[in-house]
């Protein structure tokens, strides 16, 4: 005989899994960041300009037709070159969260250099959502070791960058403990659609329908198992209008299963924090770490 396997989380009464759209709402940052010498190339920066003054507008209207909120995690040079964008996320009731400054990698930088990037982002976003942003994504999803502590001390609530789950967990660290939403590069919109000459940072130009069964084939099993299901989308690519209309058909389906729960990443934190035991809470460690098992391995061979 064979029992069923036990949910891998237990979501609201209703609910067999919980579905986040989020989008990275980087625009000329990321490339910047690459090098400041492409402030010069000016279709490189218009690839990048789009989302914020294309995309986005075309995702919202998107999402008020699948009546579904998100989360948008904006870097702060981004809410500086175009605020009435983030005020329009905002006046729509979506979440905005932070996503560094100038889409600087954490790991690359000192502990000051990495916070000093958080305060400036949270600078710019405060005034334009009328509150600290309580969520965070770190560029290219690169979490430095450090980056838990340095996101407690600064009161956030969540993160979203890491891929060793695909449930809610707690994410602790001397300065507290935050609640971890994992994402994976499956779900993520840059590896179908990223397409750039110089720099060189994608070649893919994928058709729509592609991302959209890599997440309907992973919600039909994260409704069975009940995980967690983020999908990461950038506006400068999601945002052009045949791959704008995946958001709805991915409604749809999820709709159609029934028991999807959808939700912003702030909302999903908050509810997990209270479901799950602090003493839960796992830390970062460093993979030359001695109790890693890394080491282990390779002696007992
Ligand atoms: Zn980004």
């Amino acid at each position: 005989m064979t029992t069923a396997p036990l949910p891998r989380f237990r979501w609201p009464e209703g609910s067999n899994c919980a579905a986040v759209l989020s989008f990275d709402v980087d625009a000329e940052s990321a490339i910047l960041q690459v090098d400041r010498k492409y402030a010069t190339h000016a279709t490189t920066m218009s690839h990048q300009s789009y989302g914020p003054r294309v995309g986005v507008p075309r995702l919202l209207e998107q999402l008020r037709k699948a009546e579904v909120q998100a989360t948008f995690f904006v870097p702060g040079f981004t809410a500086e070159c175009y605020p009435d964008t983030v005020r329009r996320i905002v006046a729509d009731g979506h979440e905005v969260g932070c996503h560094g400054y100038l889409h600087e990698l954490p790991h690359d930088l000192n502990l000051a250099g990495q916070s000093s990037v958080i305060e400036r982002s949270v600078e710019r976003l405060e005034p334009l959502i009328g509150a600290r942003p309580v969520g965070y994504r770190a560029p290219w999803w690169m979490l430095s070791l450090e980056s838990p502590e340095i996101l407690a001390a600064a009161g956030f609530a969540y993160d979203s960058s890491l891929m060793d789950d695909d449930v809610p967990y707690l994410l602790g660290s001397d300065a507290g403990t935050l609640v971890e939403l994992p994402v994976h590069w499956s779900l993520d919109d840059w590896e179908q659609y990223g397409f750039f000459v110089d720099p060189p940072l994608g070649s893919a130009l994928e058709p729509p329908r592609k991302l959209l069964e890599l997440w309907t084939g992973e919600l039909e099993a994260a409704h069975e198992e009940g995980c967690l299901e983020v999908l990461t989308m950038h506006p400068f690519l999601s945002g052009r209008p045949a791959r704008s209309r995946n958001i709805g058909r991915f409604v749809e389906f999820a709709r159609g299963l029934g028991g999807v729960w959808f939700a912003t990443a702030r909302e999903v934190a908050e509810y997990s924090r209270d479901v799950l035991p602090a003493a839960s809470a796992r830390r970062l460690r460093s993979a030359l770490d001695p109790d890693y098992g890394i080491r282990d391995q390779r002696t007992s061979r």
